[in-house]
């Protein structure tokens, strides 16, 4: 290993992930720590990374309370129902009384937003959304970031969590590589904020072969998020909430705008509104959720695949109306312009003007995050003043590890953030974090050279593994003692898509393939050993696959335990087909023993701080 140079960092503030959460993080954690040094390590670079990279056309959370739009009540009750009643209605609150001001700190930074002409506010495109000419938003954010860090390292991928030896269950840092130089980075720190951003590529995605990597979720996502606090011990909440997007077919673009702004609507091929279609049927699995308004996202889903069983496809949108008027049809084609330019290069190459044609839709793939209309992550502690006692243990967003923080994505019972959100949630964490180490809570960790130097040879071992098992290799790519990382993240779509409820089986699942899957997902650990690197760049796809590997053990395991159907349309129990608010109106919480590499699963109370109708402020 001594080809690989060393490099050693010490900070107060490690922030692992430079995306919307890990941006909004540094920035505040200076705000705060005017005198702590605080760095950003970022497996891409942080100008153009994260699920924001290529830009977006809506901040789709913003509350609007200075004109009394909204307030953070009524977000909670509206991400309690879309979720089917489970979220952690503390941080929910806790993120929506700030997320006006990280809003209007993007506007003083120079994002450009639209303004209603008539009224001067914020364009609203639904009642969380408004509109801005989002290209340029991730340089902007991350230049706060970038004037906030002592410094920001680009091109790292953190691949464990350091842990202290005189307290085993606190935090002592970070290591990883650089993608480019190969070398080994030490980040001894006080406090970790983990916002590594969701989780894409661990279910067979439909697009295959050549395709590959057109997603809805951005392709480089690889749940490091969960991975890093997973294998240190961390608790996670609700991993079996999987999510599943209705979006336009092959480019997977958005279809957000078309339904809000353009009022656009969908229709199955014989011209029919399918929805109403499935509606006696829906209510026989949920019960009253189905008559709640708006119709959570999973149901939609549900009649959405039913539909599509039933021969009822190709789902269309119907875009010829909307098109006819030149203002809307340009806001169509800008929609994607901003944020997914591939749906437009779909459509030309499939000779489709939506004006003439109505395209179809599609449903995605599962992926796994804390952010969007599903809240997949960790297991933190909530606000002091707001959560439950259950819910709280010191310091806002500090997971079940001291000093470990997260935010965005990696947190877990908190939907509906989007990237306003999450941006607001590292804000949050880093706040509580500067606290932490205020409050003394970091004195004497112990990360010895020992433990570094462990952690790289291991990091390093498919490298080695490569070197020595190509000489075997009389020819092609196959060889009898490594595989490569494309071979390996097949195996585990492959595993995940048949077992725990992919698309080719209609996102369906039942305890007997959860268990089998389980014992798959267990020999695919056994053989992660053998994987071969054959550059840094191979070394990456490797970490990454580890990183998806684990995250994908802890769904099953969370799928497994949870025996009914929340959110049909998201995935199906074939052995428990209905919802069933007895037994499982709870959180689901695991923890995975770092030492055995066993889950442990329990139940942790729903609460509902919030009232049903009136605006009042929670207690
Ligand atoms: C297609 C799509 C469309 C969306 N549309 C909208 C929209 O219109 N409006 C809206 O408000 N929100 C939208 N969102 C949601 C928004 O993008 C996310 O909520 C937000 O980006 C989550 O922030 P995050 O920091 O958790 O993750 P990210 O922003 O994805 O950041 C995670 C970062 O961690 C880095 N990273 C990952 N692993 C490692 C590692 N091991 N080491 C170092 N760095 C690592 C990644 O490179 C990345 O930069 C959309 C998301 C997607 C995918």
């Amino acid at each position: 290993m001594a080809k690989h140079k060393t490099h050693h960092e010490e900070c107060d503030i490690l922030v692992v992930g430079g995306g919307m959460a890990g941006t909004g993080a540094t920035f505040e954690a200076r705000h705060w720590g005017r005198d702590l040094k605080i760095i950003c390590v970022e497996k891409a670079n942080i100008d153009r990374s994260g699920a924001v990279a290529q830009g977006l056309y809506a901040i789709n959370c913003y509350m609007g309370m200075q004109w009394n739009e909204n307030q953070p009540e009524d977000h909670v009750r509206y991400a309690r129902n879309d979720l089917m009643g489970l979220v952690r209605e503390d941080l929910g609150y806790d993120m929506a009384r700030h997320v006006d001001s990280t809003v209007h700190m993007f506007d003083e930074w120079g994002l450009p937003m639209m303004k209603n002409p008539k009224t001067g506010r914020y364009q609203r495109e639904g009642k969380w959304q408004i509109m801005i000419h989002g290209e340029s938003y991730k340089p902007i954010v991350a230049e706060a970031a970038k004037k906030s860090a002592d410094k920001i390292y680009n091109r790292i991928m953190i691949t464990h969590l350091l842990m202290d030896e005189n307290n085993e269950n606190r935090v002592g840092g970070a290591v990883g590589f650089n993608m480019r130089t190969g070398d080994y980075y030490v980040f001894r720190a006080k406090t970790v904020i983990v916002a590594a951003g969701g989780a894409s590529h661990i279910f067979k995605p439909r697009a295959v072969g050549e395709g590959m990597g057109r997603t809805w979720y951005a392709p480089w996502s690889n749940g490091s998020a969960y991975a890093l606090p997973i294998a240190a011990g961390a608790k996670m909440t609700q991993m079996e909430n999987r999510i599943v997007l209705c979006r336009f077919k092959d480019g997977y673009g958005p279809v957000g705008a078309y339904f809000l702004h353009l009022k656009t609507y969908t229709q199955n091929a014989n011209g029919e509104n399918y929805e109403k279609k499935w509606y006696e049927h829906t209510k026989k699995l949920v019960g009253e959720y189905i008559d709640h308004h708006p119709t959570p996202t999973c149901l939609r889903n549900h009649a959405f695949v039913q539909e599509v069983m039933a021969g009822g496809g190709p789902i269309q949108m119907v875009t010829k109306e909307a098109f006819q008027d030149p203002h809307l049809e340009t806001v169509g084609w800008e929609n994607f312009l901003g944020m997914t330019v591939g749906q437009a290069v779909v459509w030309a190459s499939q000779n489709i003007d939506p004006k003439y044609t109505n395209p179809e839709l599609t449903t995605s793939e599962p992926y796994v995050m804390g952010s969007h209309a599903t809240c997949s992550g960790a297991w933190v502690s909530g606000p002091e003043d707001i959560s439950p006692p259950e819910y709280f243990w010191g310091y806002n967003r500090m997971m079940t590890i001291q000093g470990l923080f997260g935010a965005g994505d990696t947190v877990g019972g908190s939907a509906h953030k989007f990237s306003s959100g999450s941006f607001t949630e590292g804000r949050l964490a880093a706040k509580a974090a500067v606290k932490y180490i205020e409050d003394q809570k970091s004195k004497d960790i112990k990360v010895s050279e020992e433990q570094c130097e462990n952690f790289k040879n291991i990091i390093y071992k498919p490298l080695e593994n490569y070197t020595v098992g190509r000489n075997e290799i009389t020819g092609g790519t196959v060889s009898p003692s490594y595989f490569s990382p494309i071979q390996g993240l097949q195996r585990l779509q492959k595993i995940m898509d048949e077992y725990v409820g992919g698309i080719s089986v209609n996102y369906m699942t039942n305890g007997n393939l959860l268990k089998k899957g389980l014992e798959l997902l267990e020999w695919l650990q056994e053989d992660l050993e053998h994987i071969g690197a054959e550059d840094y760049h191979q070394l990456m796809r490797a970490w990454e696959l580890k990183h998806r590997a684990i995250t994908s053990q802890c769904v099953t395991e969370h799928t497994l335990f949870r025996e009914e159907t929340r959110w049909p349309g998201y995935y199906y129990r074939g052995d428990h087909m209905n919802l069933d608010d007895k037994n499982w109106h709870c959180l689901t919480v695991s923890r995975r023993d770092p030492k055995t590499g066993k889950f442990t699963m329990e139940k942790m109370p729903v609460y509902h701080i919030i009232g049903d109708k009136e605006k009042k402020k929670a207690s």
